[in-house]
């Protein structure tokens, strides 16, 4: 049997990696570098609880005592500096060589900025680890206007967090529309429609957008328009941490090059979570659900070349205000989206033109989601349905 795994990252993909690993009687050695300094935890709450909850605390992927379980040899705060795949061996920041039998990345991605001028300045903010939420939070407590830069789904749950807050927000977005590559235009109206109702000041189609400081007070300069604001968030998306796999001569395209069961071009080194690449869809996923579950399959197929490896469809959600939207499936080009409006929600229903579904966006239901995840493993003609029509009960096609 392997007798040390190392895993470099600390996320919600190295953890569930390392626990998977036990659960499935790994009792070989498992060192985790992770340049964070806090136990594994969760990422979805930061942008929600751990802004709006006054004594919210450290959302943990696992308990302590669980954690404690697992025996887990730590190396943090550090970074890995690089992989030698010959030696299988990795540099730390601290000079220290690792030797490995079995390599895992995880090493996620950080925030992106539009420019060096923005990092510097106090008062812009991102939205990626633990640290980042409690300033944030510190900020909104005492803020009555806000900006967000970047219309995705980090900005939209802040954009909620801060309206809940009593904060006036002013987002800017340089697509048309909101969360344009990840929905559908009529789920991507809808989003701007619940958030203007919520008083959310929206401007999409912004263009390229400058930061200047008065007194210490962010400025931004848009189409020739000047707006102070107390403070900035930006969300403009993540740059993948895909410098040692690069100098560790993976294959790398969007991410890094992985088959279902995690393994990359290299022997013995394997990917999980926000790195690495959808074996099917060609995309970096960067969802949640991606990161658990790809890295579940991923750690068992480190321990056995027969596991099965990893087939979901993408999916994930996000909660904003009363909204809980769930997304299910990757949208297509020249897809065609039929809405439904029922009391308690609205479904968008992305079909190709065979009529088989390719994404599904539901507000506020849950179990349609469900039956649309049996639809697609199905291939399941949808053309004929009256799926607009609210009288039509969905459940009968079960
Ligand atoms: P995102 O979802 O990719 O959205 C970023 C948005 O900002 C895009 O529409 C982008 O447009 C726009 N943008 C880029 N540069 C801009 C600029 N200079 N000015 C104004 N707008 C600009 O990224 P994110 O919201 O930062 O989230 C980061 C990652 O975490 C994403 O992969 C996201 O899916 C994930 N996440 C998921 C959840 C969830 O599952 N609930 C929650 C939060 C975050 P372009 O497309 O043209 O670049």
């Amino acid at each position: 049997m392997t007798a040390r795994i190392v895993i470099i990252g600390g996320g919600q993909a190295g953890g569930w990696a390392a626990k998977t690993l036990r659960d499935e009687g790994y009792d070989g050695e498992i060192c985790v570098v992770a340049e964070e300094e806090w136990d594994f935890y969760e990422r979805p709450p930061l942008s929600k609880a751990a802004l709006l909850e006054a004594d919210a605390s450290l959302p943990r992927l696992f308990s302590e005592e669980m954690q404690q379980g697992l025996n887990l040899k730590w190396y943090r705060p550090l970074r890995a500096e690089q992989i030698d795949s010959t030696a299988k061996t990795v540099r730390l920041s601290n000079g220290e060589h690792l030797a490995w039998d079995k390599l895992l990345i995880a090493t996620g991605g950080r925030a992106r900025l539009p420019n060096q001028d923005w990092a510097k300045h106090p008062q812009v903010y991102t939205l990626r680890h633990w640290q980042d939420a409690q300033r944030l939070k510190a900020r909104l407590a005492s803020s009555k206007s806000l900006a967000i830069v970047g219309g995705g789904w980090i900005g939209l749950e802040i954009a909620a967090s801060a309206r809940k807050s009593g904060v006036a927000v002013t987002l800017f977005e340089q697509q048309p529309a909101l969360c344009l590559r990840s929905v559908s235009s009529e789920v991507s109206l809808a989003l701007r429609q619940l958030h203007s109702d919520q008083g959310v000041d929206i401007r999409c189609g912004c263009g390229a957008l400058e930061l200047e400081d008065n007194g210490g007070q962010p400025v931004i300069h848009c189409d020739g328009k000047r707006e102070t604001f107390e403070a900035i968030v930006v969300g403009i998306g993540v740059d993948l941490n895909l410098e040692l796999a690069c100098g560790a001569g993976l294959t790398l395209e969007q991410g890094i090059v992985v088959d279902a069961q995690g393994r990359t071009s290299s022997p013995d080194i394997f990917a999980a979570g926000d790195v690495a690449q959808h074996h099917r869809y060609g995309l970096c996923i960067q969802s949640w659900a991606f990161a658990q579950n790809q890295a579940v399959a991923t750690a068992k197929a480190m321990l056995d070349d027969a596991a099965p490896g990893y087939e979901e469809v993408p999916w994930l959600w996000s909660d904003q205000y009363d909204r809980n939207i769930q997304i299910l499936g990757i949208p297509q080009a020249q897809s065609r989206t039929i809405v439904r409006k029922d009391p308690q929600g609205m479904l968008f229903f992305s079909l190709n033109a065979d009529g088989r579904l390719n994404q599904l966006v539901a507000f506020n239901d849950a179990r349609t989601v469900k039956l649309a995840k049996r639809w697609m493993a199905a291939g399941r003609d949808l053309s004929d349905v009256p799926l607009a029509d609210p009288t039509f009960s969905l459940m009968s096609l079960r």
